[in-house]
């Protein structure tokens, strides 16, 4: 950084990069914001499958690793999928998602809950988030439906567009769950199926249940920087058997088990979890609550760091959940915004990787014509978001 530079930095910048750099030490430089950490069985699960040619679509360690995620979510089935965006597109189809339709996701999100959405023919239509948790605001959600659509026939239809509103998909937005009970209440009453985005929140719960239970199906993801990691990977969590199995047969090419004949009863989607992916899960798995803890310990060490600090605050988890942290994230004060750019400008310059959140989806090209309300709190948190380094292996 040159002295000029240095000069104008803002007083927030410099005393925010203090303490950041207080936090994460003098270790190597630079700190990713999140990179994955294979510290168990991972070479031995991968070598096994190696040595006995279980490489591809099937084999023990997809049906394992399904088992535990099961078990570790609480849910009674899981099905293992290619990513999460595919587990997502599945998920929808699941809950009745038709060409056509328009379905209720953030501004605020990754840019694969939109995607999945048109996958299925649909439509997104783009609803605000709120302070707290960065998750949808469920009573302007509430308000934004009473006023622009209406029930008819019980299918809740866009007075604007004259289109069906199918669905409704919270995110848990780095790890932090939404307000659930509250937006399954909007659901119900507007007669929309709840789909969970729950990629980012494998070790998150709500009133005391790990997520992805308030739908009828929700969505995981183990891409590289999330979590857990089987390299690209996703799963669909259900506690309904028969979506499960349909869940199972749509994304393994909806073939009619058999031990030779090619039979397959509709347009299914070869969106299988590889069992080389599946024996990384499984290593991963086994180091799931290590990683947990790490990552409250980090995020503890944020927040305590970042106390008295004048302008921006650490988002802690929200009341009445337990959150797994996935990226640890400041909020900028309203008013701060400007800085926003010499706080990524100073700490990026440092060896210290922050990144601002998504762009509202709402102003991508793609989206730009898509329904919405008032977008104002998401808006706001685009330009007030800092994630900061966050790998499961800071506080091992
Ligand atoms: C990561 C992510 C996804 C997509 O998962 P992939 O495995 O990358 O396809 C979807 N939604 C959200 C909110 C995510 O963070």
């Amino acid at each position: 950084m040159t002295n000029d530079a240095a000069h104008n930095m803002s007083e927030l910048a410099v005393e925010l990069l203090q303490r950041l750099q207080r936090v994460l030490g003098s270790g190597r430089r630079p700190v990713p914001l999140h990179e994955p950490c294979f510290r168990g069985n991972e070479w031995v699960y991968v070598k096994e499958c190696i040595d006995t040619a279980w490489v591809s679509s099937v084999g023990k360690f997809v049906d394992r690793f399904e088992q535990e995620l099961a078990g570790f979510a609480g849910v009674r089935r899981a099905v293992a999928t290619v990513n999460g965006t595919a587990a997502l597109h599945i998920c929808l189809k699941l809950a009745g998602v038709e060409p056509n339709d328009e379905v209720i996701i953030p501004a605020l999100t990754f840019v694969a809950t939109a995607n999945a959405v048109c996958y299925c023919g649909a439509m997104p239509h783009f609803a605000d988030s709120e302070e707290v948790t960065l998750g949808l605001d469920p009573a302007k959600l509430d308000q934004w439906l009473a006023k622009s659509a209406r029930l008819q026939e019980g299918v809740c239809v866009n007075q604007q567009t004259g289109r069906r509103i199918s669905a409704l998909v919270p995110i848990h937005t780095f790890g932090h769950p939404s307000r659930l009970e509250a937006l399954a209440d909007v659901a119900r009453k507007h007669q929309l199926a709840l789909v969970e985005d729950a990629a980012e929140s494998l070790g998150s719960y709500y009133q005391g249940r790990h997520v992805g239970h308030w739908g009828k199906v929700s969505a995981l993801s183990f891409n590289g920087n999330k979590t857990i990691t089987t390299g690209g990977g996703g799963a669909i969590l259900t506690n309904d058997p028969n979506l499960a199995d349909m869940a199972k047969h749509l994304t393994t090419t909806a073939k009619i088990p058999h031990r030779w004949k090619y039979e397959h009863d509709q347009v299914g989607y070869n969106y299988r979890l590889p069992n080389l992916n599946a024996a990384l899960g499984c290593a991963q798995m086994e180091q799931l609550p290590a990683f947990l803890d790490s990552k409250r310990r980090l995020a503890t060490k944020y927040r305590e760091a970042l106390e008295g600090l004048d302008g921006a605050r650490f988002v802690q988890e929200p009341p009445d959940c337990v959150s797994n942290y996935w990226l640890c994230t400041l909020l900028l004060q309203p008013g701060r915004e400007q800085e926003l750019d010499q706080i990524l400008e100073a700490t990026n310059a440092a060896g210290i990787m922050t990144r601002p959140v998504w762009a509202l989806l709402s102003s991508l090209p793609m989206y730009r014509d898509c329904p919405r309300m008032n977008l104002e709190c998401a808006a706001s948190l685009e330009r007030r978001l800092i994630n900061v380094p966050s790998s499961p292996a800071l506080c091992l």
